[in-house]
């Protein structure tokens, strides 16, 4: 298997091969075989990208809202065009089902990017009137923004980054994680088919340190990071050096609370789809499942079936439900997530090994954990794997306080069929995107993004317009100019 892409990177609206930058060995997550070798940037192919953007960038900002939407617009329709293909290519890079990548990534992202192409030309701005004078008001482009990506939704988070920047008038330095960097370069390429004048979307390859090289750069006006807590601290602070904007989009341990009189199935359905989606790599993750005690036999037993009729496999096979893990790595540190777990005295419910799976692969079977208390490990840290963990609670009040507990305050969710107690509860919790009676779902017209230790900034929704622009206040003197000299 082989998806060898025509170069490394994509800069200036061509492909750019410098065969001197270290290897990036592309490894397919169903079988650990190596698909395409790619190269980190060198400074000189950091630079012609900062460059090149920088150039670009006045010039496309000048065109009226509608004539960038249409760029965006005509992308979007090359990914439908092509959506069979992507999806393959996006289950080679991520090792995530074929059944998931056709329905969710690359659809989400050519949402994102009809969304803001509608979006663009309806931004405006105020007139403040002020007696004889006023003041008017315009939204600005930032400039060159930095996107950084994660490597579990690689091509709609290089989407949602950069539709919203583009449509605003921006150019965009996007560098995807070195373990799924297949996606981002097929975007490049499809927007510059799609019309967008060279330089606007750059593509550049590397681990750490290439990010770190692009966020100290003057040139950059505003970094969007999707990553952890402790990538979001250094960027962060990178960032803060050059007062540039941020997005931050970090990880969570996010509640979701079940009440004794939800629907059974649809809490079971949300917390499977909350925990084992894209095996679990998935930052909004419903990982501390609150179910009162009352429905808590009837939850884990129902939970406990449907979790073991999960199929694993190969994840180009239509009827495999879960993948494996991105990496080795991970699969590793989830395991040992689970291990500790069982040390510390949470009781396996189902899962907890890699049954079912092909060998070759990086799985883990999704694994319920229940009896769980408050300060076990597997309740306050990020697996970021199919590992879902059930806590009892007894009143409203004890679980608002207990799902507040934590740094984190990326997404929330609460299961009841009582409307009032559904909205009190949603209104106390700490986290920037929640759900009453579904879990996990973030469409494009939505603001998503975390508070707390979960990020700064939102991405989609006319939220993300403001994160990619700025305002100008101009103000008009209509009279003669009063001066006390
Ligand atoms: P990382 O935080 O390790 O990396 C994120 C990106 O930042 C990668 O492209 C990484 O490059 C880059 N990077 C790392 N160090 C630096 C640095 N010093 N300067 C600039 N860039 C740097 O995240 P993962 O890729 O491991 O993704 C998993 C994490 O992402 C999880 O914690 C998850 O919660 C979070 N996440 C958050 C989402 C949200 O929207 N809130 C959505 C999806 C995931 P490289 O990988 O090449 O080192």
């Amino acid at each position: 298997m082989k998806a060898q892409p025509k170069a490394s990177h994509f800069v200036d609206g061509a492909w750019l091969e410098d065969e001197a930058g270290a290897t990036v060995e592309v490894l397919y997550p169903g079988t650990g075989e190596v698909i395409a070798r790619l190269h980190e940037a060198t400074p000189g192919v950091i630079e012609a990208a900062l460059a090149s953007a920088a150039r670009a960038q006045a010039e496309w900002a000048a065109l009226r809202p509608v004539e960038r939407g249409r760029v965006l617009a005509r992308a979007a329709a090359i990914i439908r065009e092509r959506g069979e293909a992507l999806a393959r290519l996006e289950t080679l890079d991520t090792g995530k089902p074929i059944q998931e990548t056709r329905v969710a990534d690359w659809p989400s992202g050519a949402d994102a990017l009809e969304y803001f192409a509608g979006l663009a030309p309806t931004v405006t701005g105020e007139t403040i009137p002020l007696g004889t004078d006023m003041v008017y008001t315009i939204r600005t482009a930032l400039g060159v923004c930095l996107g950084l990506g994660a490597w579990n939704y690689p091509s709609q988070i290089a989407c949602w980054k950069s539709a919203p920047a583009l449509a605003m008038g921006n150019a965009m330095v996007f560098k995807p994680s070195e373990l799924t960097p297949l996606g981002a370069l097929e975007l490049a390429a499809i927007y510059v088919e799609a019309g967008l004048p060279p330089g606007l979307f750059n593509v550049v390859q590397g681990r750490g340190a290439v990010g770190g090289a692009l966020v100290a750069d003057p040139r950059v006006a505003k970094v969007s990071l999707t990553g952890s807590v402790p990538t979001g601290r250094r960027v962060y602070q990178a960032a803060a050096a050059g007062i540039r904007h941020v997005t931050m989009e970090l990880g969570g341990k996010s509640p979701l609370i079940v009440f004794d009189d939800a629907s059974l199935e649809d809490a079971v359905g949300a917390a499977m789809l909350g925990n084992f989606y894209s095996a679990g790599q998935v930052c909004s993750n419903g990982t501390r499942v609150f179910v009162q005690k009352g429905l808590k036999a009837r939850f884990l037993a129902r939970l406990a079936e449907r979790a073991a009729a999960i199929r694993l496999g190969d994840p180009l096979d239509e009827g495999v439900q879960m993948g494996p893990l991105v990496s080795a790595a991970q699969a590793e540190k989830v395991r040992g997530f689970i291990e500790r777990a069982r040390a510390e005295g949470a009781r396996l419910v189902t899962g907890g090994g890699p049954e079912g799976a092909r060998p070759g692969g990086w799985f883990v079977a999704p694994t319920v954990f229940a009896d769980v208390s408050d300060g076990m490990e597997i309740a306050r840290e990020e697996v970021f794997g199919p590992v879902m963990a059930v806590l009892d609670f007894e009143t409203e009040e004890e679980v608002v306080a207990r799902a507040n507990a934590s740094a984190f305050g990326l997404a929330a969710g609460v299961f009841t069929r009582d409307l009032a107690r559904a909205h009190r509860v949603i209104a106390r919790l700490e986290a920037g995107t929640c759900w009453i009676n579904a879990y996990n779902l973030t469409p494009v017209e939505a603001p998503f993004g975390g508070v707390k230790a979960s990020g700064v900034g939102r991405e989609n929704g006319r939220a993300a317009i403001e994160h990619y622009s700025q305002v100008k206040s101009v103000y008009l003197g209509l009279g003669p100019v009063d001066s006390p000299y």
